[in-house]
């Protein structure tokens, strides 16, 4: 058993004040392999406390040393690699490359970004006579998901250390040994005592008593609707600024002069990545009716490639899903799709073969899905994908834009012009035209019920900030 039982607060490895723990289960043999401490009120009283306690000199370091902070930051990650991906396969049951390609890539991308947003962050503007100031906002509470176990961390320390707030990181309790090795290596790059304080727990025991301390300026929250209304209301009683990562029913929109093949291939990836449980995943499929055929016979192709099973084996493409509840929700929605008239297409609510144990799913595509069913309207958060049909392009955007949701839309096509429409008819946060890659310096972040607020690079630094007008200093 892996036991990290501590909490880290003030610069130390401190016991937990209940004694009591939690256990962690590995999602591909369904066994607990660790335990972490569950936290209570006490432990995040004594970490916002030594956090309080210095936010005011934390925000007044030179800029100069923030960066070369985060420059140690990126150093030391780099050395934890390894220890990384197998904290990262184990707790989440991400294949190992991915574990390493994609969450330990992220992370490492997100402290790289804020370190060089701070060459030319302006962190004072001259108007006139006057100074306009962005300064740290305090101290800010930071609450994460289970689904990229370093991305989500990783995002949200390196703009508050950037901007120069102090944090008190609950990471979920179903994956937080990726960040026990983030507070080792903040310990190694000296990251000042009370700037970083890791309480581990549940959100009754430390997202609640976090959300509505008094001394915690901030709330910073990704994970579901729910949770983040929740906050939202705790952190309203003295009305801390709060910032919402939330859910999302992405639509990925085929154009008619779309490659089909290659839109096939990356509509299959967009829903099997991390077994579906990602925010931006492009579950809900916009076909023109006379491409639908063609497509789906490419997209059962793709499918079948999708090798699943233990991350630890070789080609393995799926793992497993994080928890038995995250596979009863799928199995659920699967059975909702069938009950609401779609057509199975492909995959089903049964478990993949010789694949009993741990919390495997078969990738699964419904096609003649309405818009309107429950599948094409919740977020399942698992590799299902809803196929629908559009008979012109005004029809397809309305599809789109039919969800309370607006985290990110895809669009496939040859014209131009036609890509960029697309692109800018989408209500969300972000859109990717054929596939594109992007970086971590792009603002990233909600439209409707997916969020308030913009995340990485600059726009998540600004996050941490407050602005002040200091008029008539030029006088
Ligand atoms: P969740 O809301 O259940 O939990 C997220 C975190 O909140 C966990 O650390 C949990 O312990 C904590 N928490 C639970 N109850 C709390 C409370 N009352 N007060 C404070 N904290 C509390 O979400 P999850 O199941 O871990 O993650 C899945 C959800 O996250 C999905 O809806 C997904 O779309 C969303 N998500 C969004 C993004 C994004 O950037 N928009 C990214 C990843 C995941």
């Amino acid at each position: 058993m892996k036991d990290h039982t501590r909490q880290y607060i003030n610069g130390e490895w401190v016991e937990s004040s209940s004694g009591e723990t939690i256990n962690v289960i590995n999602p591909a043999t369904g066994d607990a392999f660790g335990r972490i401490a569950k936290g209570n009120a006490a432990d995040v009283d004594k970490a916002v406390n030594a956090a309080h306690d210095v936010y005011i000199e934390f925000r007044n370091t030179p800029v100069e040393e923030r960066r070369e902070m985060l420059d140690r930051i990126v150093n030391e990650y780099e050395n934890r690699k390894d220890d990384l991906i197998e904290a990262i396969t184990d707790e989440l049951g991400s294949p190992i490359d991915k574990s390493e390609k994609v969450h330990y890539q992220m992370g490492l991308n997100h402290f790289a970004a804020a370190r060089d947003a701070l060459d030319s962050f302006e962190f004072e503007e001259q108007r006139g006579e006057n100074l306009v100031v962005k300064e740290a906002i305090g101290v800010a509470g930071l609450i994460t998901p289970w689904n990229f176990p370093t991305n989500q961390t990783s995002l949200k320390l390196a703009a508050a250390f950037a901007a120069g707030s102090p944090v008190i990181l609950k990471p979920s309790e179903e994956t937080p040994f990726a960040s026990v090795i983030l507070a080792e290596i903040f310990d190694k790059a000296g990251v000042p005592k009370g700037v970083f304080n890791l309480v581990n727990g549940d959100g009754e025991g430390v997202g609640n008593p976090l959300s509505e301390h008094p001394k915690v300026r901030m709330m910073s929250f990704t994970g579901s609707g729910r949770t983040g209304a929740k906050i939202m209301e705790k952190a309203s009683a003295d009305f801390k600024k709060v910032s919402l990562e939330l859910g999302g029913k992405s639509p990925l929109i085929i154009l008619d002069d779309a490659n089909v093949d290659d839109a096939a291939f990356t509509a299959v990836q967009k829903v099997v990545n991390n077994t579906g449980q990602v925010c931006t995943a492009g579950t809900r499929t916009l076909i023109p009716e006379s491409m639908k055929d063609e497509f789906l016979e490419k997209v059962k192709e793709k499918m079948e490639d999708v090798k699943v099973g233990n991350p630890r084996e070789e080609g393995v493409k799926m793992g497993p899903l994080i928890s038995r509840k995250q596979y009863d929700t799928v199995q659920s929605y699967i059975n909702k799709g069938v009950e609401e008239g779609a057509t199975l297409y492909h995959g089903g609510a049964d478990q993949p073969e010789g694949l009993a144990e741990g919390f495997y799913v078969k990738p699964t595509v419904f096609s003649d899905v309405d818009n309107k069913m429950t599948i094409a309207q919740e977020e399942i958060f698992g590799p299902v994908m809803s196929v629908i049909t559009y008979k012109d392009l005004d029809e397809a955007i309305a599809l789109a834009n039919d969800t309370k949701y607006g985290l990110a839309g895809y669009v496939f096509g040859e014209d131009p012009e036609t890509l960029k429409k697309v692109a800018r008819s989408i209500e969300a946060g972000t859109v990717e035209i054929n596939n594109a890659k992007g970086g971590a310096d792009l603002p990233f972040g909600g439209y409707k019920q997916s969020g308030i607020g913009r995340e990485w690079g600059d726009f998540g630094i600004d996050e941490f900030l407050e602005v002040k007008s200091i008029k008539g200093y030029f006088k």
